[in-house]
């Protein structure tokens, strides 16, 4: 079951607050950013000592890991003792904070791909979703990336009322993005948008599966489509239940063990101070109804191993099957791209068939 070890690493400062990010991120202020990075070099070192791991892969995101100063990015890499020879290095990015000179120390830093937060290409989109970067931004910020011959990412926001969702999808392919994240605009509360109650448009996610197959990106993930070889690795670590490290404020890691152990590190404040992780133990029953969600998201799905011999899952199973919801290949799970577009209900009738067998064998 397992994929190997992953590190996700936090870099919680942003150029702008958008209106519709709950993410835990600050504005930079005087300080503030040395501090962190001195606390992260501690950090670093005490994780080192207990998991001396040879990462698979290195996924720095926020925030907006590129939002930090070339003498700033440089002293991050150096208080990281792991080696990564061999991994994903993954930077988000937002496109004002790219140009070449910074793209080139990222790839001798041992940047190996970049995640751009481009959200839209629609002048006012970017205005509602109050980015720092306008269409011309964006598209300079393809070209900075494309000419650095680092691996590359887009994101997409879709479903705002004044946005042309097909339009940014076109874009997108126009551009040659090896790799999308598509994401629905989501209302969390207590943003900006959830105060002016700011009612998003449902996207038909049909649709844009086959719009972007055609252009040569495959669905492999419910929000993430990408051309042969460019799934993101560190992504499939966390859907396929592998393991990671976690580093900096808000950091989630996920450890081995029985139970298996998950470290949620403390908001920046306290994580400055040097609190320790707020701990979960997942017991079996909650460790596998959270393989089956997140292995459910996966068009690959997930292996099931001996759990298929539970009746009451198998029962389950044959009646989504039914529905065109997902198929049983062997003792592999996987969703149908209807399924994918209706995986709430399909995990929640998995979930439940799982607490009336009382859970059973172990599987996966
Ligand atoms: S740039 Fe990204 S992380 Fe920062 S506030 Fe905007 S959406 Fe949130």
């Amino acid at each position: 079951m397992s994929e190997g070890w992953g590190i996700y690493l936090q870099v919680p400062f942003c150029p702008t607050l958008c209106p519709y990010c709950d993410f835990p991120v600050v504005l930079r202020t005087p300080g503030m950013v040395e501090a962190y990075l001195k606390r992260l070099a501690e950090e670093a070192r005490a994780l080192y000592a207990a998991f001396p791991i040879h990462p698979q892969s290195l996924y720095l995101g926020g925030g907006t890991p590129s939002f930090l100063k070339e003498r700033e990015l440089e002293a991050l890499f150096s208080a990281l003792p792991w080696p990564l020879a061999g991994a994903e290095v993954s930077l988000e990015a937002n496109p004002g904070t790219l140009n070449r000179a910074r793209l080139a120390l990222l790839r001798d830093l041992g940047v190996n791909r970049i995640s751009l937060g481009i959200q839209s290409f629609q002048e006012a989109v970017l205005r509602r979703l109050g980015r720092a970067h306008r269409r011309r931004g964006a598209f300079r910020a393809v070209e900075l990336v494309q000419d650095s011959g680092l691996r590359w990412s887009l994101d997409l926001i879709l479903g705002l009322p004044e946005q042309d969702p097909w339009a940014d999808l076109r874009e997108a392919l126009a551009v040659g993005a090896p790799h999308l994240s598509v994401y629905s605009l989501q209302i969390e509360p207590g943003t900006p948008f959830a105060l002016e109650e700011y009612q998003p448009d449902e996207i038909p996610f049909e649709a844009v599966e086959k719009l972007l197959a055609e252009g040569g990106l495959e669905r492999y993930e419910v929000s993430n489509f990408a051309r042969p070889g460019e799934a993101c690795r560190h992504n499939l670590l966390y859907w396929r239940g592998g393991f990671w490290l976690g580093l900096g404020p808000k950091a989630v890691a996920q450890l081995p063990g029985h139970p298996r152990r998950r470290e949620t590190r403390p908001p920046l404040p306290r994580w400055l101070q040097g609190k320790p992780p707020e701990v979960e133990e997942l017991d079996e029953e909650e460790f596998l109804k959270e393989r089956i969600m997140l292995g459910l998201r996966l068009k690959e799905g997930l292996e099931l191993g001996a759990l298929v011999e539970l009746p009451e899952l198998l029962k389950a199973i044959e009646e989504l099957q039914e529905d065109g919801l997902l198929f049983l290949r062997g003792t592999r799970l996987q969703p149908t791209s209807r399924g994918l577009n209706f995986l709430h209900p399909v995990i929640l009738k998995l979930w439940q068939a799982l607490e009336r067998a009382g859970q059973g064998p172990s599987g996966g």
